[in-house]
């Protein structure tokens, strides 16, 4: 396994952009002494931004065709190279001055390198880098560097993991949990950080595959539409499609998992559902497409973090990095945080989970509606916040949703502040409808709590009718 080296000297958001043209510029130098020239010019054009399987194509793919590298003269490309230093004296493995040096060297024959987002450079393996693969100078940097070597093909993966500290990502780890014998279990309040430890994802080792990044990734950089991603507050089913999907729907589910003294929120756990597509080059026979991934990190909306893959099936015998994933049947028990999810059916284009928080049952009530969250599941008192709702299949006669909350919660439909009745027909049964919800803002100190909406419905279709909750977090402001 290649080494890869990143200097974790800044802890922002990208210097470039995450989403949309991301301009870049790929500068080759070698050394008097080592001067090899493993790529030419087009196959490294070839590999960064041309190639099927190049770092632009990795990047359109996993970003939704949001994210793309271009050059800032060339649509293709804009390579520079080869430029010529001395043979380094010393020991070090000093590839950040050696970049700078190959840069002013470009610049000195006329190449224009401002207005660029993002620099990458390849060089040839002086003897000082025994080891080095690649390497980012900071993650939300715009520099990535990469050794070539005649005896090693230069991995995409590798570099557009670099890349990916460029746009802001941390490393993809795991979590290796036991219990109080010190035998592997899925989840316990003793686990350890494995980096890399996840393997299905470019963040965590290099290897021969190129695995999307996470979910939370997706999330940070901002490639996650509304009806991609959801949170949940409360006891649910839920059904999750896979992440490679290009249809705008569920993919990545948030739970809420640890909270501070005051309720807010300070990591989840973010759960996908992988399938073969592209650079998820495994089989549809292989555990990762046969199970959800269940991983934890902070609110991809506020900042940076590492994620942490658990291994759901520990117990099932200790083979951490393939055997991830939580298969149809299982369940994974976080009992320290009161979150149980269960993988209740597996098919080729959807996982349905049941998700139990503190021990309520995920489907007391009958589940005709799907609902998606629009801005969020959580609401300030004095705010307001959208979801919508349509119904989970087509109906034989109309069917009425009656809108109703709490004291300080109220619905209605959005834009209509006086409608509280959602009206679905078999025809129009499957298009969202708006709610909007609104949170009193009241002089009285209750806390942070979860408070429950009613979604009643009524149809001479027997099958749509009864109470169904939604869970709503509510954030005090007093
Ligand atoms: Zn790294």
């Amino acid at each position: 396994m290649l080494s890869l080296w990143a200097f974790h000297a800044k802890i922002t958001h990208a210097s470039g952009p995450t989403f949309g043209v991301r301009k870049t510029i790929v500068i080759l130098f070698n050394f008097t002494g080592f001067p090899d020239q493993p790529l030419s010019l087009a196959q490294a054009k070839g590999l960064v931004f041309t190639d099927t399987n190049s770092v632009n194509s990795y990047y359109k793919e996993v970003s939704y065709n949001r994210l793309s590298l271009r050059g800032k003269n060339l649509p293709d490309g804009d390579v520079f190279g080869y430029y010529q230093l001395p043979t380094p004296t010393g020991t070090d493995c000093n590839f950040l001055q050696w970049a700078q040096d190959a840069k002013h060297l470009a610049e000195a024959t006329g190449v224009d390198t401002t207005g660029y987002d993002q620099f990458i450079y390849l060089f040839t393996r002086p003897s000082q880098c025994p080891t080095m693969a690649g390497a980012a100078d900071a993650i939300g940097g715009s520099n990535a560097y990469y050794v070539m070597s005649t005896a090693q093909v230069l991995p995409v993966g590798g570099l557009a993991h670099e890349v990916g500290h460029n746009l802001g990502l941390y490393h993809a780890n795991r979590y290796d949990c036991v219990d109080s014998n010190n035998n592997p279990v899925a989840v316990s309040s003793n686990c350890t950080s494995v980096e890399y430890g996840d393997l299905y994802s470019i963040m965590g080792p290099t290897n021969e595959h190129n695995y999307y990044v996470s979910g939370y990734a997706r999330g940070f950089l901002g490639w996650l539409m509304p009806a991609d991603t959801y949170t949940l507050y409360g006891s649910e089913v839920v059904t999750v499609n896979p992440i490679e999907n290009l249809t705008s729907n569920l993919k990545v589910l948030r739970i809420p998992r640890t909270r501070d003294a005051q309720g807010n929120v300070l990591d989840y756990y973010y759960v996908e559902y992988k399938q073969p597509f592209g650079f998820d080059d495994f089989t549809a026979s292989d555990t990762v497409a046969n199970g959800v991934q269940i991983r934890v990190g902070k609110d991809y909306f506020t900042g940076g973090s590492n994620t942490w893959v658990m291994n759901t099936r520990a117990e099932t015998g200790y083979t951490p990095t393939f055997d991830t994933p939580l298969l149809e049947g299982f369940s994974f028990n976080d009992t320290t945080n009161g979150i149980k999810i269960t993988t209740r059916s597996v098919s080729s284009s959807a996982v349905v989970l049941c998700i139990e928080i503190n021990g309520t049952p995920c489907d007391s009530s009958p589940a005709p509606l799907v609902v998606y969250n629009v801005s969020g599941g959580t609401i300030q008192e004095g705010g307001a916040v959208t979801y919508q709702v349509k119904l989970a299949s087509q109906p034989n006669a109309s069917v009425s949703v009656a809108l109703s909350g709490t004291t300080s919660l109220s619905q209605y439909k959005t834009g209509s502040p006086a409608t509280t009745i959602l009206n679905f027909t078999t025809s129009n049964w499957n298009t969202y409808q708006s709610v909007t919800v609104t949170a009193t803002a009241d002089s009285v100190h209750q806390g942070n709590r979860i408070e429950k909406l009613n979604l009643n419905l009524n149809s001479n279709d027997a099958r749509f009718r009864g109470l169904q909750l939604r869970s709503m977090y509510v954030i005090d402001m007093n």
